[in-house]
């Protein structure tokens, strides 16, 4: 065999990838085998002892790829082309025909018809081809930005590393485990005494995000596709035509049915709520979207949602269990929620352990006791609630719930304010709310700080080493390094991240302060109406009322948190700290590299990653991860990878390590 010489070996390499390709399709794409899997083996087999003999022909979408191997530090961000946006939902026919009534409102075209598809309930993926083979994969992370999972979506056998199409495509799909697969997975986990996975969707998502490839490749995660985002050299009308190309290209597409009317919408709806459990996979309902292309363009969508698309939701299930205590868990606000600790109940899918109970007019209104038997509700991803106590199976041994008159954390005396439904612990210091407003403020929608969570948090106040989330700008990596579980390594990552945060938007800034009632749309309006905090702070409260979308409450309420010293402080320390508190300094800031795409590849001596992207992204540029003929710089440090021959096959302009610190200084002097 040695002597085999490299363009035999080469010739034979391409056979059996062929081969294997076909196999994959059959049997993950199609269902339906032609080879047995001891041949499938066997060819896989042959396959990867001639490209351990000629490694130089080894290629990223040799199915050997689908391994997995690789071990990662962390996932690479990715910008999304076009904002990954959430879809508004519907629980029955009536509200499928308000959607399409403001469809109507919409546009004048009324010869239009629906596809009706599987919502599947998994995970969403964003995935790019170039010249016919698979470039990458990524999370919808906050819509804008998500993870670089391509290592892990290679292990997808339903995915084609190649295709025939060498266009630059995106997709979007959704990953999830079958439920067979799921299964399988927990088995094995009870089997090494692991806690099993709660549903097929956290399993998946456990999967999607594994560092280390070859665990991902051990799950057997699939994947459907139900979306082209963009192709860049074919137009399509319909949506029905770009299910027949990808079909066409070999992809595992969701299912789909035209539907002429809403009428039958509704009809295709209603028959899979009866069906669903047919499914090998989970479905949470469906996706009705307008098949005509341009009249979806037309339509556009809100800063939320498509206007051309809805998910109607199958309506939520039941199922009875007991009431095991009542807890008490306390919010940023210092609100005391009461969750009924269950019995574990499976319900749809998933194991439910707790419920809301909101607060304790509705404990008293269900008269809700310790020791009912309760019908417990779980709808889609909502948190579990208990819809009514089945009172007929009381013993008398149920004990009633009683509001603590102390906050359990701080014990401070709690007030419920007249005409209010909420209990509070009215301590600001209190430590329960000091510590979920931090966790609020680092949170992905707000400052978005990767690697503050739950665990540091408690660490942090607990040594006194921060009071609120001012502080955080503060500390230093030697604070975090004498941490427990605390590496040099985190460390600097979290040090990092903190520094990263710095530039956020001023509206996630606003947001990120915490104010009562002010949520993300609110905090986008506040930051619409007034360019820097220091107007926002000095705004009136009928000022604050005109604005369309704030009300009394959340006006009353942005008073409020100013008024307080304390509030007005931690602005100061922030401000102090370089935060970005205006819209202008967003705007404005000085933009040389706009629209430019860099590409870093090896490693570079005087920067870390997250360095250079924060120095491209500050100037208007942005850095991806994978070469494209949309790159417009490759910068190179010692021991590039594969990139580089890409780069340079792609005529793209390459920058040294040196040549790019230039390119920063030179645009930055003028
Ligand atoms: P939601 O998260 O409820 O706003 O719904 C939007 C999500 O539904 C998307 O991010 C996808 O992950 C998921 N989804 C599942 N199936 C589909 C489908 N056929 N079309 C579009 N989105 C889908
Ligand atoms: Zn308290």
């Amino acid at each position: 065999m040695n002597n085999l010489n490299k363009e035999k070996a080469k010739k034979k390499i391409k056979a059996l990838r062929e081969k294997i390709r076909k196999a994959e399709y059959r049997y993950f794409v199609l269902d339906d085998p032609q080879i047995s899997d001891a041949e499938f083996d066997k060819l896989m087999q042959d396959l990867l002892k001639l490209e351990s003999q000629f490694p130089e022909l080894v290629t990223a979408d040799s199915p050997t790829q689908r391994v997995g191997g690789e071990v990662l530090d962390e996932f690479e961000k990715v910008e999304h082309s076009t904002e990954m946006l959430s879809l508004d939902n519907s629980f029955n026919a009536e509200e499928l025909r308000g959607f399409d009534q403001r469809v109507k409102k919409n546009t004048t075209e009324r010869d239009y018809q629906y596809i009706v598809e599987h919502k599947i309930d998994g995970l969403s993926a964003v995935i790019r081809y170039q010249g016919g083979s698979f470039q990458l994969g990524a999370t919808r992370g906050n819509g804008e930005v998500g993870e670089n999972i391509t290592e892990n979506m290679k292990t997808i056998r339903s995915l084609p590393l190649k295709i025939e199409d060498k266009a630059e495509l995106e997709l979007r799909g959704e990953i999830y485990l079958s439920k067979s697969e799921f299964e399988r997975i927990n088995e094995k986990r009870l089997e090494n005494e692991k806690k099993p996975f709660a549903n097929p969707r956290n399993a998946a998502a456990g999967s999607v995000r594994q560092l280390d490839s070859k665990i991902a490749a051990s799950r057997r995660l699939s994947i459907l596709i139900y979306d082209l985002i963009s192709h860049s050299n074919r137009e399509f009308e319909t949506h029905l035509e770009v299910f027949a190309y990808l079909e066409e290209q070999g992809f595992n597409v969701n299912w789909h049915k035209k539907a002429d009317d809403i009428g039958k919408v509704i009809e295709i709806c209603q028959e899979w709520e009866e069906k669903r459990e047919s499914l090998d996979f989970e479905i949470d309902g469906l996706v009705v979207k307008i098949n005509n292309l341009n009249l979806r363009e037309e339509l556009g969508s809100t800063a939320r949602s498509p206007r051309w698309a809805i998910a109607y939701k199958f309506p939520a299930q039941q199922k009875t269990t007991r009431v095991k205590s009542i807890e008490i868990s306390l919010g940023r606000t210092g609100a005391l929620t009461p969750t009924a600790v269950l019995e574990p109940v499976e319900i749809a899918g998933s194991t439910v352990s707790r419920a809301t109970l909101h607060n304790e007019d509705e404990i008293k209104r269900k008269d809700i006791r310790i020791g009912d038997i309760v019908l417990v509700q779980k709808a889609g991803d909502v948190i579990p609630e208990v819809v009514k106590v089945i009172k007929e199976k009381r013993d008398g041994c149920e004990k009633e719930f009683e509001m603590p008159d102390h906050c359990p954390v701080c014990g401070t005396k709690v007030k419920r304010p007249e005409g209010e439904a909420v209990t509070r612990c009215t301590n600001i210091s209190c430590p329960a709310q000091r510590k979920e407003k931090i966790l609020h403020f680092v949170s992905r929608d707000a400052m978005n700080i990767e690697g503050v969570g739950p665990a540091l948090v408690d660490q942090l106040l607990e040594n006194d080493l921060i009071d609120d989330y001012g502080d955080l700008y503060f500390l230093k990596k030697h604070h975090l390094q004498n941490l427990e579980r605390m590496g040099e390594k985190s460390s600097q990552n979290v040090i990092d991240a903190i520094k990263q945060s710095k530039d956020r938007e001023f509206f996630r800034v606003i947001y990120a302060l915490g104010i009562r009632h002010v949520g993300l749309g609110a905090a986008r309006t506040l930051s619409d109406n007034y360019s820097s905090i220091s107007q926002l702070m000095e705004a009136s409260n009928e000022e604050l009322e005109e604005i369309d979308e704030i009300g009394p409450v959340i006006a009353d309420s942005i008073i409020d948190f100013f008024a307080e010293k304390q509030n007005r402080d931690l602005i100061s320390r922030l401000r102090q700290a370089g935060i970005n508190l205006s819209r202008e300094n967003t705007e404005e800031k000085e933009k040389f590299l706009e629209g430019l795409k860099f590409v870093f590849t090896g490693s570079l001596n005087d920067f870390t990653r997250s360095e250079v992207k924060d120095l491209v992204e500050k100037a208007g540029g942005r850095s991806v991860s994978s070469v494209s003929s949309k790159t417009d710089y490759l910068v190179i440090g010692d021991n590039p990878g594969s990139k580089y021959q890409k780069a340079q096959e792609l005529g793209i302009k390459i920058l040294s390590e040196s040549e790019f610190k230039e390119l920063l200084e030179n645009k930055e002097e003028k």
